[in-house]
């Protein structure tokens, strides 16, 4: 087996609303890892930019904008926070103002390269497993694991729906499938941190996985690579 009691990094990327999140926290828990959400790096800095009226051209104003900030993720009894500025703000940048512009705002490239750099830091000399879009083919492009789900859009909408609904987050299921669709398309068509499957990721299909199902899968494809064991 390779890369015993090494550390690594475990990939899990795909669309938005494919489980990503849940699954990588459970991963995380189970077997007492780093979780890193680099989806909510993105929302913090679209925050930060619509709290300071900057539009997506306003190139010197983000760079500025980048080297202020201070972006600050914790798990709190379990809970995942994040803080821009000692603001915590785990609740607003799941938001409508953040879900319709955080997309164009990370693919502007000053960012992009800003929140890699900075994902790159924090992995160092950790076990982790890290969520996103570029993650196995950008960011860790040698990542020990890589996993890439996929899931039909309305799935994905549904269950982003029920998660929203848990965190007292009131969107209505249309408005969060057409933002899904656009995000999505978005995400694939950009020149910069395109979401595209690495070619040595393991595609996982999970509309008609149960979460469980989807876990054991990833675990099994995870110990193949990686020593891994439970509560570590
Ligand atoms: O994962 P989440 O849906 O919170 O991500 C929000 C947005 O951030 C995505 O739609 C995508 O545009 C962007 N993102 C990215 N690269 C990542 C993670 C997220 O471009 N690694």
């Amino acid at each position: 087996m390779e890369n015993i009691c090494k550390n690594y990094v475990i990939a899990i990327d795909g669309e938005a609303g494919t489980g990503k999140s849940t699954l990588a926290k459970n991963i995380a828990k189970k077997y007492s890892i780093v979780y890193m959400d680099t989806g909510a790096m993105y929302r913090i800095v679209t925050l930060a930019m619509i709290y300071n009226k900057i539009n997506l051209d306003e190139i010197d104003k983000i760079e500025k904008l980048l080297k202020e900030i201070k972006l600050e993720m914790t798990n709190e009894n379990g809970e995942d926070k994040f803080y821009l500025n000692d603001e915590d703000v785990s609740k607003k940048i799941r938001e409508k103002q953040v879900n319709d512009l955080v997309s164009q705002v990370s693919h502007i490239p000053v960012v992009r390269n800003s929140m890699v750099d900075l994902q790159r830091k924090l992995a160092q000399g950790k076990k982790i497993v890290m969520e996103g879009r570029d993650i196995g083919t950008n960011v860790f492009p040698n990542a020990e694991v890589k996993i890439y789900l996929v899931a039909s859009a309305e799935e994905r909408a549904k269950r982003r729906f029920e998660q929203n609904k848990e965190k007292g987050i009131d969107i209505p299921y249309e408005e969060i499938l057409e933002n899904v669709k656009f995000r999505d398309n978005n995400d694939k068509s950009s020149s910069v941190g395109t979401l595209k499957k690495a070619e040595d990721a393991y595609e996982i299909d999970t509309t008609n996985y149960t979460l469980e199902e989807v876990e054991n899968l990833v675990v099994e494809k995870i110990k193949e690579r990686v020593d891994i064991n439970e509560n570590s």
